[in-house]
């Protein structure tokens, strides 16, 4: 059921609305601008119905400030007033609103253009999931990896924050897909990705699908030596998955991976760096695969499981 905020100073008026569609909605109504802008703020509504006339802070104000900030600019807003002429109208639209509704209410009519402006959202949120995720393994997609990568490397030059940046790869994956086949291979895939994610829930780390059967992270990082155990123990985990595999390194599925750790200086290119990564990865599979290398930026490497 998705949340629906009614912003209108009037607590009849608002309860009006809700009653027309508590039914279909998870529905919050405040009455002021200012608490409407702080619920809004959370980022957790799917729709706002506004009233135009307030006190202090207008519906026309509040949908200025809305359109302004990064979380609430894309909520759709819908115009709630009995000013039906076109001026105020189309004042709203130019504002941003999607759609006005004019008081005394039909509660059919109204019904309809909220359903029709939820149905709007849904497609929308849709094609931002299947713009920014990988579908079988619901890791971040490539392009979703891309455009964070640049804006953490950017963020880190200019905070001084300590990067990690990790690859994994899965062992003789290649040999997995001709003994079991391609769909066992795809779940497999993708319970290894959920294991490793199920590792990097911080809201400073992120992991992605790089491609095939290859995954990277970046995280924010404490320290080189905190960053190498934590990626040891989801190699672990995955080799305790017990996905039965039919080759010398282990009786089950494996990973191998590659990290570096560095406090990104002006000037310093994120590529540089993930080539290093990618350079443990690829000792790490020299080395005999399922276990971690890691480089704390200038080439000191640690190998263990
Ligand atoms: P290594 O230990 O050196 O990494 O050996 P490998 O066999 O894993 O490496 P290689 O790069 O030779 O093969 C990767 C394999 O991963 C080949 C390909 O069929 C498989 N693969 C890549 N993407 C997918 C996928 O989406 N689904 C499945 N089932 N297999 C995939
Ligand atoms: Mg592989
Ligand atoms: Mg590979």
């Amino acid at each position: 059921m998705e949340k629906i905020l009614i912003i209108d100073d009037s607590p009849v008026q608002a309860s009006f609305l809700e009653n027309i569609l508590k039914d279909s909605y998870d529905i919050t109504a405040v009455h002021t601008a200012e608490a409407g802008l702080r619920h809004a703020r959370t980022g957790e509504y799917a729709l706002v119905l506004l009233d135009v006339i307030m006190p202090e802070m207008d519906g026309f104000m509040l949908l200025k400030q809305l359109q302004n900030e990064t979380i609430t600019q894309h909520i759709p807003v819908i115009l709630i007033t009995s000013l039906s002429d076109t001026q105020n109208e189309e004042r709203g639209l130019v504002l941003g609103a999607v759609d006005y509704i004019a008081k005394p209410f039909h509660p059919i009519i109204v019904k309809a253009r909220v359903n029709t402006h939820i149905k709007l959202y849904r497609y929308r949120v849709q094609i931002e999931q299947q713009a920014m995720y990988d579908e079988l393994t619901g890791a971040a997609n490539r392009r979703r990896y891309d455009e964070y990568s640049i804006q953490k490397w950017q963020e880190a030059i200019r905070l001084h924050l300590p990067v990690s940046i990790c690859m994994f790869d899965i062992d003789h994956f290649k040999v997995y897909n001709d003994t079991y086949g391609h769909p066992a291979g795809d779940r497999t895939l993708a319970a290894v990705a959920k294991t490793a994610e199920n590792y990097l829930r911080r809201g400073t780390d992120f992991f992605a699908r790089y491609g095939g059967e290859e995954f990277v992270a970046i995280i924010v990082s404490g320290s080189a030596e905190a960053d190498f155990e934590h990626l040891k123990k989801i190699r672990q985990a995955v080799e305790d998955l017990h996905i039965p595999q039919n080759t010398s390194v282990s009786p089950w599925i494996t990973i191998s991976i590659g990290g570096v750790t560095v406090v990104p200086q002006v000037g310093d290119v994120y590529e540089t760096y993930l080539k290093i990564a990618d350079t443990m990865l690829y000792d790490a599979k020299r080395f005999g695969r399922n276990q971690v290398v890691w480089s704390n930026g200038k080439m000191k490497q640690w190998k263990e499981k």
